[in-house]
């Protein structure tokens, strides 16, 4: 089985980017994301907000799962001045699932986005959130949060959900739905990773399924194992089929797709503003 090089990471090119942000999280260093060097060297990041202990546990995940600490009600701000000091023009934010909070972080959402705009009125946000177990309040509120973008990942096909245990196909497609049931006009993304062991016809169907909601915009990448812990890879696809995916997409109507090996939900987050 062919397999995909890792990219190098260059470590001191980092540091003047991880001083900046010293105190935060990046999703960018706890997913061990492929692309940190290129995106912390043009000065992208993700922000990863209420902690970095996720309540869940997916096989495929390198997020560290247990008892998160409760919230820091100073992160919204701190991540807003962050921002500010970086000159970020595009901020994204995610979060480990929050399950043992009662909107499931939402309000610590908005709050940031809020921080954010107060600091720099020119700055556009995307927010990339967890299902929220489908609470309607929790949407309503990210959903009208002034967040140009709300994401919510798929990660995979609906027969290989048993990796993620306690997630739900249907219930993730929901909150695709919700979320632009609470604004119309809002655009939402969605993203997924092929080399889990799906099929074409799994994957065109998920594609489906996601373009039923009113979203229009995804990301496709390949799955890298991060740790021993997680599950294996499947199948290295080659970048022709990466490729045939997209025209998939697009004809099926999708405004933006990303499509790549090295692909990941927020590579070049800013592109999916249209
Ligand atoms: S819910 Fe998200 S952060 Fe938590 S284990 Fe699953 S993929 Fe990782």
């Amino acid at each position: 089985m062919q397999v995909l090089k890792k990219k190098k990471i260059n470590l001191k090119d980092l540091s003047p980017l991880r001083r900046k942000i010293s105190g935060l999280n990046t999703v960018c260093t706890h997913a061990r994301c492929p692309n940190i060097s290129e995106c912390f060297s043009k000065g992208h990041l993700t922000f990863m907000i209420a902690g970095s202990i996720c309540t869940r546990n997916c096989l495929f995940c390198s997020v560290k799962t247990g008892d998160p600490d409760p919230l820091n009600s100073s992160e919204p701000l701190r991540v807003a001045k962050a921002a500010k000091r970086l000159k970020l023009k595009h901020a994204v934010l995610t979060s480990p699932t929050r399950d043992d909070i009662a909107d499931g972080g939402a309000g610590h959402f908005t709050d940031t986005v809020r921080h954010l705009k107060n600091l720099n009125s020119r700055i556009t946000v995307e927010v990339l959130i967890p299902d929220f177990k489908l609470d309607p309040g929790a949407l309503k509120k990210v959903s009208l949060s002034g967040s140009e973008i709300v994401s919510h990942n798929m990660e995979t096909v609906s027969r290989l959900y048993a990796i993620r245990p306690q997630a739900s196909y249907e219930r993730s497609i929901s909150v695709l739905k919700k979320l632009r049931e609470f604004n119309p006009a809002l655009k939402t993304k969605s993203g997924f990773m092929l080399g889990l062991g799906e099929t074409r016809q799994e994957v065109l169907r998920l594609m489906r399924d996601i373009f039923d909601t009113g979203c229009r915009m995804i990301s496709i990448g390949q799955y890298l194992r991060p740790s021993k812990e997680c599950v294996e890879v499947v199948k290295y696809v080659d970048e022709n089929e990466f490729a045939e995916y997209k025209e998939e997409a697009l004809n099926m109507g999708f405004r933006v797709v990303m499509s790549g090996a090295y692909v990941r939900s927020s590579y070049k987050s800013q592109e999916y503003l249209f």
